[in-house]
């Protein structure tokens, strides 16, 4: 049997080589600690989960519900041993982070056909069988060798992105379409707001509560994008003359709004938006709480909240297949949130596709063709379809194909579309022999 060299021993680093070693492959691992700490790493087990230990819902009305029970599908290792060192968390998968790396650390050893090498890697080799999944803090050498690898400026280093949300939870009729000094079409939805909601909108802007950034992110991250919240608390106005700027704007009674947020398509089918220089680093249901202050956006749904964090990514649409592989160089692979996920689970998953996808590559069995049905499918088809500004993305339902028939309650809706994501990844495990 093939080797396939694994770089990164994180979630996907670890769940890549397990994916590998059980469907007969010699693995070797290699993972740069304890010789080398990134900034936020400090224990020398696999698998460290850096900052919060909740893996998130585990409820079907939830996409990482959904997801959960995709990856048990798939069989794996990381959700296997999460569920063992779980901690009470009430809906949520949270686990007892120390004993939860110790105990993929000993699985991962355990396995007979992988090896591991506390190493620190350099330099790759485009004729070896290779998944590359060292994470968001991928060391400063690798990172130069990724983007000669690339061949272009497609390495990020940080993610300051705008949240996203439904087309459908977006109320229309407080909203108008016109472009700017009405010239072309217009590729935008306008929210605007009159002088009181613009001020008190401002105001709790300011005070809302923000994630707090590690050290090393602080200055990086500044530098190159302020969130919307600093920009507001320069000066009431200020909104009004950046990303909120109303002038040439004119609406559906002929006059000029107060203030116009502009939310433009995040896709190619038009079902996400994103809201437009809202780059935040207010925590999450500030985030909910605050921009639904904005008229149209009273009962939107956040597909994914505004993030502003240290992060290497690839530009994935422009570099990877479905499958994870590079579509210049067929033998290397991309996994975990240096692919273009975002999150603990999701790049859980992306370590497993690319072993799996690495394995059936080797053995030469057919292609698996997931499908938007899936969240695994959609998270494959979301890293590897055009998309001018891409930017790493979470499970979310948002990215699913419609359902058939109309389902008005909300809880009833996301759990039919758990329901038939379960359903089509136990039909493709059916398909495939994904066992084998
Ligand atoms: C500060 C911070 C906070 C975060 N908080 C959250 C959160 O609360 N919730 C969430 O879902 N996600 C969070 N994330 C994202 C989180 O990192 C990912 O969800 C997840 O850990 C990614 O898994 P991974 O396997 O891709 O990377 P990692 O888990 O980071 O694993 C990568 C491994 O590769 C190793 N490595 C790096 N370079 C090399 C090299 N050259 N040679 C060998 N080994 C190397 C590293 O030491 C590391 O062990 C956070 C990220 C950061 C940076």
């Amino acid at each position: 049997m093939q080797t396939v060299k694994v770089i990164g021993g994180g979630l996907a680093g670890c769940e890549a080589s397990y994916q590998l070693a059980k469907r007969g492959f010699k693995v070797r691992l290699y993972e740069m600690k304890p010789n080398k700490f990134s900034p936020a790493h400090t224990s020398k087990d696999l698998a460290e989960i850096v900052c919060s230990n909740s893996l998130k819902s585990t409820l079907l009305s939830t996409a990482s519900g959904a997801l959960k029970q995709e990856l048990k599908i798939l069989d794996s290792l990381i959700l296997k041993v999460a569920e063992k060192c779980a901690v009470p968390s009430g809906s949520a998968l949270a686990v007892d982070r120390e004993k939860f790396a110790k105990m993929v650390t000993e699985e991962v050893q355990k396995q007979p056909n992988i090896e591991i090498f506390r190493e620190e890697i350099t330099k790759i080799d485009i004729n070896e069988p290779t998944i590359i999944a060292t994470g968001p803090l991928t060391s400063q050498a690798l990172s130069s060798e990724i983007s000669s690898l690339l061949g272009d400026n497609g390495l990020a280093f940080y993610d300051a992105s705008s949240p996203i949300v439904d087309a459908a939870s977006i109320d229309l009729e407080k909203t108008f379409s016109t472009s700017r000094y009405q010239k072309g079409e217009s590729d935008y939805i306008n929210c605007p707001m009159d002088k009181d909601t613009y001020y008190s909108f401002v105001h709790e802007l300011v005070n809302a509560k923000k994630v707090e950034l590690h050290d090393f992110e602080k200055r990086e991250i500044f530098e190159g994008c302020m969130p919307v919240e600093v920009m507001a608390a320069r000066g009431v106005d200020t909104l009004r003359f950046g990303p909120l700027r109303p002038v040439g704007l004119i609406d559906n009674d002929g006059k000029r709004p107060f203030a116009v947020l502009q939310l433009r398509k995040e896709n190619v089918a038009g079902d996400m938006y994103n809201l437009v220089g809202f780059q935040t680093n207010l925590i999450f249901s500030e985030q909910k709480r605050v921009f639904s202050m904005i008229p149209a956006l009273k009962n939107a749904e956040f597909v994914k909240y505004g993030v502003m964090h240290r992060n290497t990514f690839i530009n994935s649409p422009k570099h990877l297949n479905s499958d994870f592989s590079m579509k210049k160089y067929p033998n290397i692979f991309f996994a975990g949130q240096i692919s273009g996920v975002e999150g603990y689970m999701e790049s859980t998953l992306s370590g497993l596709i690319a072993g799996l996808c690495m394995a059936r590559k080797l053995s030469k069995k057919p292609k698996i063709q997931f499908n938007n049905l899936t969240i695994t499918g959609a998270l494959c088809n979301y890293i590897s379809s055009e998309n001018v500004d891409f930017q790493p993305m979470n499970a979310n339902f948002g990215i699913l194909a419609p359902l058939d028939t109309t389902i008005k309650d909300k809880q009833a809706r996301k759990e039919e579309y758990s329901k038939r994501a379960i359903s089509e990844m136990t039909k493709i495990k059916e398909a495939y022999d994904l066992d084998n």
